[in-house]
Parts: structure tokens; sequence; C-alpha cells
């Protein structure tokens, strides 16, 4: 097991992608903290299953991402592996966009990874050794009407995965993001509607049409693919992999 020994942080891990990138590192030996919101008997149904502690803490409030980083340095020592996942969607023309789902994009897609990574460096500086993964998106680096905050978070955290690799060159510290086209989440999911209604189109429409028009593979990515890349980044063999997007968008953005 590659990762026995490493102290692994998912935010946004109770679903979609970072539920199964928490899997495929506990898989290879992580001790994990997850972290999200959804049904609290089925979130202590998967950290059971993969010997995880969950920390419930809002990824908009800096203060509650303090005390968490806080308690996972306490409790399990660490973050060795930080996986900057948790993210949120609305989608709007810029002006119907609506002020505080601007504000709360910016802070959860954004401004958390500048937090969770500011108190999670010198832990890893001082062990000579962390990997920081983001996930990004293909809007980090091409854009779409209507997803305005989004997209700007996310070509936002790919300069922030840029800096911070810079920074952290010498440490042992590798700094990447990952950057998926379409992958069947409940986030995509609850686009759905609000896509029909602001383009007037049906759910086959929208997911032919929209989701995967520009995917020319014409298929979702699945979290699993994403997970396995993840751990990949984490492996010593990707030691000079650092400040990349990885792209993972079916060829979107090669279009
Ligand atoms: P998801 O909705 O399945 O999961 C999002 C996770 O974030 C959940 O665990 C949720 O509880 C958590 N979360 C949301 N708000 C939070 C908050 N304030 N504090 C703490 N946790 C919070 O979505 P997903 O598709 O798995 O998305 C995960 C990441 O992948 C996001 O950053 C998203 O932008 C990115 N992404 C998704 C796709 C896609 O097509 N699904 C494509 C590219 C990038």
């Amino acid at each position: 097991m590659i990762l026995e020994g490493k102290v692994a942080l998912v935010t946004g891990s109770t679903s979609g992608i970072g539920l199964a990138i928490a899997k495929a590192l506990a898989g290879e030996g992580a001790k994990l903290m997850v972290n999200g919101f959804g049904d609290p008997v089925e979130i202590a149904r998967e950290c059971k299953e993969l010997g995880a502690v969950h920390d419930s803490a809002d990824m908009s409030k800096p203060a509650e991402i303090e005390r968490m980083m806080k308690r996972c340095a306490d409790e399990l020592g660490g973050p060795d592996i930080l996986v900057n996942n948790a993210g949120i969607q609305h989608v709007s023309p810029v002006e119907d966009f609506p002020p505080d789902k601007w504000d709360a994009i910016i802070a959860i897609n954004l401004s958390s990874a500048f937090h969770t990574t500011r108190l999670a460096v010198p832990s890893m500086k001082r062990k000579q050794w962390g990997r920081i993964i983001n996930t990004a998106s293909a809007h980090s680096l091409v854009a779409s009407p209507n997803k305005g905050a989004y997209v700007a978070a996310k070509h936002g955290i790919a300069g922030l995965t840029k800096t911070i690799a810079l920074e952290s060159a010498r440490d042992g510290i590798t700094v990447n993001c990952i950057s998926p086209g379409y992958v069947w989440t409940p986030l995509v999911e609850k686009q759905i509607p609000d896509t029909m209604r602001t383009r007037g189109l049906t759910r086959e429409e929208v997911m032919n049409d929209v989701l995967l028009a520009a995917q020319p593979t014409k298929r979702f990515v699945t979290p699993e693919e994403v997970a396995a890349l993840a751990l990949f980044l984490c492996r010593d063999e990707a030691a000079s992999i650092t400040g990349a997007n990885l792209s993972m968008d079916g060829g979107w953005t090669a279009a």
C-alpha cells in the first residue's frame, strides 16, 4: 500500500468526485479526513467503510476551515495530501446572477483552497513531503455562457495551483490541478433544470447538445477516472509533476 503512514484530507468528499478520490486514497492505506454535507447516517456508513474521520466544516467559512485544519493536525497529524475539491455551481446570465451566489462560489470553489493550503504547507515543508491536488475543471481553461462565477473561480484555482507549485518546488511538495470535463455527479444533475429553463431545452437536449456538446468522446468522465489520476499524483513517480493543469475532458479543450 503506497500511502501507508500518510494523512489525506479531501474537501467535499461526501459525494461525487471527492468521494471517489477518498476511496482511492483509503484503498492505498492513507488515513483520511473527509468533509462535506449530506445525510449523517450515510456519511457515518462511508466513514466506517473507509476508516475515516468526518469534519463538517463549511468551506465558505474561513474560521471553520481553520478549525478543521487544526483538528486534522491534532487528531491525525498532517495532512500530507490535501485535495481541494469542494465545489458548487450556479447557472445564470451575468445580469441576473445573484450576488450571494457569486460570493458563495468564489468562497467555496476558490478561497477555501487558499485557506486549506496556507494552513497545510508549513507541516508539509517540515516533513519535506506533500501533495496538493486541486479539482479545477475544463472551465479553468475555457468558458461557457452563464457560468461567470464558476469560470472565474476555476481560472483562479488554476493560477493558485501554479503559484504554490513555484513557492514549494524545493520542499518535496507538488501542487497540481485536475481539470475534468463533464463528470456524471450530483453537481451536474442539479444544473440540468436551470439549463433547461434558461435555454428552453428538454432534458435530453441539455445532456447531448449542451453538456456533451463540447466533449468529443460524447461520454461523461467517471469519478473513478479522476480518482485514479489523483492517486497517481500521490506516487513518488509523480514527484516531477508540479504546477500542471491536467485535463481529463474527453478532448474538450483540444478543440
Ligand atoms: P458533488 O455535488 O457531487 O460534490 C460536491 C461536494 O462538495 C459534496 O461533498 C458537498 O457536500 C461538498 N460541498 C458543497 N458545498 C460545501 C461547503 N460549503 N462546505 C463543504 N463542502 C461542501 O459535485 P462533484 O461533481 O463531485 O464536484 C466536485 C468538484 O469537481 C467541484 O469542485 C466541481 O467544480 C469539480 N468538477 C466537477 C465536474 C463535473 O462535471 N461534475 C467537472 C469539473 C469539475
